[in-house]
């Protein structure tokens, strides 16, 4: 049997899983013997079937394994491999392919008993268990790919396990298999890696996003590599409190992480917990805190507007504060299509809110005294937001967001200072409350 060879070259290859998968092409699908000839695309996960000698027969797509929804012709623990035949092949092709399908399923989960090992040496770990970055054959190009601007790393994949009713992120998030998604979450770490590159000039911050940062479970190696690659402020937006009060807190200052971002929903467990969906939630928040402050990071706090925390709203910066943090913003709640409580029933009238509420929400809309003065602060990709706002007609406060304005704010003066409010609003609240500047 052929010797595996796993001393990855990856100049000019940025993912991880199709390396991966062309590391075991020959093995898998037996090349040499087959009566079919098996293409990698360069790109994705697609294999063409070709005739030997003659045209296509079908496209073949190796794709991560689901845990439920799926119907594959062949299913690992990591892949899932599925058949498109052209329209004109004959029954007796197809079944061909079909069985040949099967036989690669086999050999796929041959080939994954060796993932482990190969895992091991593309990120080679110290003895606490941390990628050992200089040692990976991929050290070269993160010190070549030198960033002069804040970076932003998106690390979506994994799961806060919370329940927050505002949120739009799927119940099941990926649904994948435990191995497939230890699969997809190594190429992730590798492309963070990658994106993270070095600092090449002082006082740049390292951001990480997503539901959630910190259930990456290398998110202490990411911050390590933060700090060896010469950032000077770390930071992680997370909601994973009792993870984090858990002792990972520890784990990732120590690693280099100086600033974190966490969000308050209330002032008291009965109200925060009853947002996030999970008992014990706020006792977790006020252990974070506590150690935050005490390791004198930077502690910053946002919360959400909402009918069901309108009452404690006001509180929050003042009991923010006293803990020894910094409060930011309330956000308002945005629809997404399909957070947990329909968005409808979780929407305040802006007006109702307290002004001090008002005058720190994400939006900006001068008659209701909505929105901080933004001039001089920029968004998390470096634009001014006011900028955005006078500039851009649809006044977009973050371009992913659709936002909307009543009929009536056509005749206002200070349309082009206002970013509008976010859809159904108006279909909620009517627009009896905004008044137009003459
Ligand atoms: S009237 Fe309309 S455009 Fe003018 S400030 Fe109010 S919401 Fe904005």
């Amino acid at each position: 049997m052929k010797k595996w060879e796993f001393m990855p070259d990856i100049k000019n290859q940025y993912k991880l899983i199709p390396w991966i998968l062309k590391q075991f092409h020959n093995f898998v699908f037996q090349t040499e013997k087959s009566a079919f000839i098996w293409k990698l695309g360069e790109r994705s996960l697609s294999y063409t079937v070709h005739e030997k000698g003659g045209g296509k027969l079908a496209d073949v797509d190796i794709s991560l394994a689901k845990e439920s929804g799926s119907s594959p012709i062949a299913e690992t623990r990591i892949f899932s491999v599925g058949l498109t035949p052209m329209k004109n092949v004959s029954n007796v092709d197809k079944g061909s392919i079909s069985i040949e399908l099967k036989t690669v399923g086999k050999r796929l989960k041959l080939a994954e008993e060796r993932f482990d090992d190969l895992y091991n040496r593309f990120f080679p770990r110290d003895e606490n268990g941390l990628v050992d970055w200089p040692k990976t054959t991929f050290w070269e190009q993160i010190r070549n790919s030198q960033r002069s601007k804040d970076t932003r790393i998106d690390l979506p994949l994994s799961q806060c396990g919370l329940n927050c009713i505002f949120c739009s992120t799927p119940v099941n998030g990926y649904n994948l298999k435990p191995e497939a998604l230890r699969l997809l979450q190594y190429e992730q770490l590798q492309n963070a890696a990658l994106e993270i590159g070095t600092a090449a000039k002082p006082g740049l911050r390292l951001q990480f996003f997503s539901t959630d940062p910190i259930a990456h479970p290398d998110i202490v190696s990411l911050v390590k590599l933060g700090k060896l690659a010469g950032y000077d402020s770390i930071l992680i937006y997370s909601a994973m409190m009792c993870e984090l009060a858990d002792g990972l807190l520890s784990e990732l200052i120590d690693a280099g992480l100086n600033s974190l971002d966490v969000p308050f929903y209330g002032v008291t467990a009965e109200v925060h917990d009853k947002v996030v969906g999970r008992s014990g939630h706020f006792e977790c928040l006020m252990k974070v805190a506590r150690e935050a402050v005490a390791k004198r990071i930077s502690f910053k706090v946002h919360s959400v507007a909402m009918n069901i925390n309108s009452h404690e709203l006001e509180k929050i910066p003042k009991f923010v504060k006293e803990l020894g943090g910094h409060f930011y913003d309330f956000l308002f709640v945005r629809d997404d299509g399909c957070s947990r409580v329909p968005v409808r029933e979780l929407t305040p009238r802006i007006s109702d809110l307290p002004k001090s509420v008002r005058r720190r929400l994400n939006l900006s809309i001068p008659c209701l005294g909505v929105g901080k003065d933004f001039r001089g602060k920029e968004d998390l990709t470096g634009a001014s937001l006011s900028d955005r706002i006078q500039k851009d007609k649809d006044a977009h406060l973050d371009s992913r967001y659709k936002y909307e304005f009543a009929d009536k704010c056509k005749r206002c003066k200070k349309r082009h200072l206002c970013s509008g409010v976010f859809p159904p609003y108006l279909e909620v609240y009517g627009d009896e409350e905004f008044e137009p500047f003459s």
